[in-house]
């Protein structure tokens, strides 16, 4: 079978590491890349080193990077066959992608419809639900009144979780102990999620309380080929975010893991699916709940390469343009273990952001060692985004030992100038807790109090 060889030219419609990630994947296929940028970005990495760059706008992401209009544009007048979203920007948005689609450009992520379903988390749950995947017990739609949210905590109990049915990034979710703290809880969750996502809209969920966070990673293909490329852990959070995630999980047993995969793939070829998506759920006690679908590359994708020795976005690009996958779940194989560190432009105590000039920078190397990361030194780190500066990630043939490389790596790290999270990593990576394996989400924040 022939197929139609990779796009010609690729924008790329985000900024950092991420940018960085996929200009290298396009560089390595002998595909253009295009970079976009605002003007706090002009010299940035990705416009540094990609072949073409276009300024969409001021520092404002509103303005630049979530500006459709200015990015559509960019694409038409560079003649760009392709966009990638990254992740974050504009990256979950339907609209978006239907405009790219409307405009003749292809969208490297799934299809709008996608895109929508997954991104409204009610409608969600329920598709997985009727799908046969075990959700997380709660309200079967939005909650419209506090009544009807007292009710359906007395039914499923305390805890509960307000969240936000436009959620992302941990915004509009409160823990709810008892009906007292009803009321304020909706009030407080709602005024948030109208910020950051236009849409007050909530759900309620049962609190669980020591719950892992395990997310299956998978890979379709527009003729029907779906596979998975095992699970990553992501549990090491803080205020619901992810700060270590590593490949495979320790808490899983081969039949689990074997189990969530095909749960997950068959899903996906139920839902006619297409392009990379990962399915996030909770474990507790040997159970698997459904939280959400994520329609784009993730951060911690890495690890999932690194174990399975496959380019997840030169995976996105082939299947954009239309190629089959090539090969199937038995070809698949999860090798030794990996490991990624989120590194923030972050006090590591306070947690305060800590933009700026970087002065030295070094990166680790050696055996199993990856950095990605759009530093260099005497960049300066922006105030307008995202606090992210670099992900370390490290492979090694067993759990212990990509753990000790991790380790090893984190203090060859020199980025001066700024304050970042590296002395956290560097602590948490030597807890006990850690080092077992034993820890559920809400342990780092734990932690980072000195409970444990
Ligand atoms: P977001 O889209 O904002 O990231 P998610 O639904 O993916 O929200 O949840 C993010 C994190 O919040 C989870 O990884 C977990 O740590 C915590 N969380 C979400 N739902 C629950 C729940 N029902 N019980 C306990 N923790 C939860």
């Amino acid at each position: 079978m022939s197929h139609p060889p990779v796009f010609h030219k690729v924008l790329i419609a985000n900024r950092g590491e991420i940018a960085l990630r996929i200009l290298r994947a396009c560089r390595e296929m002998g595909v253009l890349s295009v970079a976009v940028h605002s003007t706090a970005d002009a010299n940035a990495m990705h416009v540094r080193l990609a072949d073409e760059s276009i300024c969409i706008g001021p520092p404002a992401a509103s303005e630049s990077y979530l500006n459709a209009a200015a990015i559509l544009t960019a694409a038409t007048i560079c003649n760009a066959e392709a966009i990638h979203p990254g992740y974050g920007f504009l990256a979950e948005n339907a609209d978006f992608a239907a405009m790219v689609e409307e405009h003749g450009i292809s969208f490297i992520g799934p299809a709008p419809e996608h895109i929508r379903l997954m991104g409204d988390k009610v409608a969600a749950k329920r598709v997985c639900r009727e799908a046969g995947i075990p959700v997380v017990p709660g309200s079967d739609g939005p909650v419209e009144s506090e009544d009807q949210a007292r009710a359906v905590a007395d039914d499923i109990g305390y805890p509960v979780l307000v969240k936000a049915t436009a959620g992302g990034g941990g915004r509009g979710m409160k823990v709810v102990n008892e009906p007292d703290e009803i009321a304020n809880a909706l009030s407080t969750a709602r005024a948030e999620a109208v910020a950051a996502f236009g849409n007050g809209e909530l759900y309620i969920e049962k609190y669980l309380a020591r719950p892992r966070h395990i997310e299956v990673q998978i890979l379709a293909d527009l003729h029907g080929n779906v596979v998975h490329l095992g699970e990553r852990d992501c549990s090491v959070q803080r205020r619901h975010q992810k700060v270590v995630e590593e490949a495979p999980s320790p808490a899983l047993s081969p039949n689990e893991r074997e189990e969530i995969g095909r749960v997950a793939t068959t899903a996906v070829k139920r839902f006619g699916y297409r392009n990379a998506g990962t399915f996030e759920f909770l474990y507790e006690d040997g159970k698997f709940y459904f939280i959400e679908m994520n329609t784009r590359l993730q951060v911690e994708h890495p690890v999932t390469e690194m174990v399975c020795g496959i380019d997840l976005v030169r995976e996105m690009l082939r299947v954009a343009s239309g190629a089959p996958l090539g090969y199937g779940q038995k070809d698949i194989n999860i090798n030794g273990h990996a490991i990624e560190c989120r590194i923030n432009a972050e006090n590591p105590e306070t947690f305060a952001s800590s933009p700026g000039r970087v002065g030295d920078y070094h990166a680790p190397g050696g055996l199993g060692v990856r950095v990605d990361s759009a530093l260099y030194g005497g960049y300066v780190v922006p105030p307008y985004y995202d606090s992210m500066i670099a992900k370390l990630i490290v492979h090694g043939n067993n759990r212990d030992d990509c753990r000790m490389r991790l380790v090893r790596a984190l203090r060859e790290y020199v980025i001066d100038g700024i304050e970042t999270t590296i002395p956290l990593h560097q602590r948490l990576l030597e807890s006990p807790r850690f080092i077992a394996g034993d820890y559920d989400v809400h342990w780092l924040e734990k932690f980072v109090r000195g409970e444990n």
